[in-house]
């Protein structure tokens, strides 16, 4: 993601164009650019239409203009994980000045069309405003500025446009580039406490970061295991609401299911699992057992049967209680680490610092990462050997060794998607 100021290039604005509006019905400035610089020399500004001095009667396609013309492009957005377009227009040929634009006309357009393209039961709120002022003139950079909600300080706006005026008189356009955020009202709460510094790509970064874990703590925190008979305490579980069977979860049905919940379903109870994840759940759990009776077998093949005494939880698709657990295999990894890779395992402990709230959980990320760096291993390393032990025995507690071996794989998606 971008970091530069007001970079709209994030938003999901396929369709949208950025471009400034076609020309107002009139255009008589046909001047020479020699006459431009002319009249940018000797002619006063011309000035923007307040209300009073406004007839919403009168055509202004007066020649040579005699006051400033601009465009409005606007879009109406949600800020969810990703920004979701709700609506937009262009509001050409305006002399109206923006302020008194926005109370008469464009805010009472945005709060109908909210209502109208919005689930009735949710209630969205606005949440921040992004303005850029544009001129057609080259020389001149764009006025970028960003707004809590909708709390536009208009004034800087106008005072733009009628610096520009001059331009405008030479046939330069002026356009002001508008996006509008809301968000459901509790997610407004949730990310309001954050600070208003940082520019807005990086909100809108912080922002969906926030909202993402919310979605993503629920979703952990509802199928936390709690433990007994469960020997999974601290891993995360799937109780089937029949049979009230543990079933084991990995990272990879862990993020089928955020993403579920990120895609607006419904899921605060075991009974909400849709049935594509639990056919998924039952195949590894299958997969588990036939594993399973396979090292058994090579086990009483080789001699007598060998008790392997191990107080680390059993691995993910064990999900048979008392069933001793086994060592694990080597699994592949089929993704690869970003460079340089030491570096990447500090970004991954960050990350899972990220998801949790509880200091001493980070604490234990933080701790995971130092043994991996110590002993020098790189992230496919421990995502393949998945050896709980070594970060157990060194004072990482199995829940959150499991987590920093099973994740890596989805923090190296999300890191490449972003
Ligand atoms: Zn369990």
């Amino acid at each position: 993601m971008d970091n530069a100021p007001l970079d709209f290039a994030y938003l999901d604005d396929d369709n949208f164009d950025y471009g400034t509006p076609k020309l107002p019905d009139f255009d008589c400035r046909s001047e020479s650019p020699a006459d431009r610089s002319q009249l940018q020399r000797s002619e006063p500004g011309l000035p923007l239409l307040q209300l009073a001095d406004w007839n919403p009667n009168l055509p202004y396609n007066e020649c040579p203009p005699t006051c400033v013309h601009y465009s409005i492009v606007w879009k109406l957005q949600l800020k969810k994980v990703r920004a979701t377009k709700l609506t937009g227009d262009t509001e050409r040929n305006l002399v109206l000045a923006p302020g008194a634009f926005w109370d008469r006309t464009l805010k009472s357009k945005l709060e109908d069309l909210l209502k109208k393209n919005t689930p009735p039961k949710k209630c969205y709120k606005p949440h921040e405003t992004n303005i850029a002022v544009s001129t057609q003139e080259r020389s001149e950079t764009d006025l970028s500025m960003r707004f809590d909600e909708w709390n536009i300080v208009w004034k800087d706006i106008e005072d733009q446009l009628r610096a520009w005026s001059n331009f405008f008189r030479a046939g330069k356009k002026l356009t002001i580039n508008i996006s509008f955020f809301c968000m459901e009202e509790t997610q407004t709460i949730a990310v309001s406490t954050q600070s208003a510094a940082g520019t807005a790509a990086q909100h809108v970064e912080r922002d969906d970061i926030l909202l993402q874990n919310t979605i993503w703590n629920d979703v952990y925190a509802l199928m936390r295991c709690p433990g007994h008979p469960c020997k999974n305490q601290g891993g995360h579980c799937w109780r089937n609401p029949d049979s009230k069977k543990h079933f084991f979860l990995d990272g990879q049905v862990l993020t089928k299911l955020v993403r579920y919940a990120e895609e607006g379903n419904p899921l605060k109870t075991h009974k909400d699992v849709p049935e594509f994840i639990r056919e998924l759940i039952y195949a590894k759990e299958q997969a588990a057992s036939e594993r399973k009776l396979k090292r058994k077998g090579s086990l009483c093949e080789g001699g007598p049967p060998i008790k392997i005494v191990n107080v680390l939880p059993p691995h993910y698709g064990q999900a048979s209680m008392g069933a001793p657990p086994v060592a694990p295999a080597r699994r592949p990894a089929n993704f690869s680490i970003p460079n340089p890779r030491d570096k990447a395992i500090r970004a991954y402990c960050d990350w899972h610092c990220r998801q949790v709230d509880d200091p001493e959980w980070k604490q234990g990320f933080q701790k995971a990462c130092a043994i991996t760096l110590r002993e020098g291993f790189d992230l496919r390393h421990v995502y393949q050997d998945q050896d709980v032990k070594i970060f157990v025995t060194n004072g990482v507690k199995p829940g959150i060794a499991r987590s920093f071996i099973d994740d890596v794989e989805i923090w190296v998606k999300e890191t490449k998607a972003s």
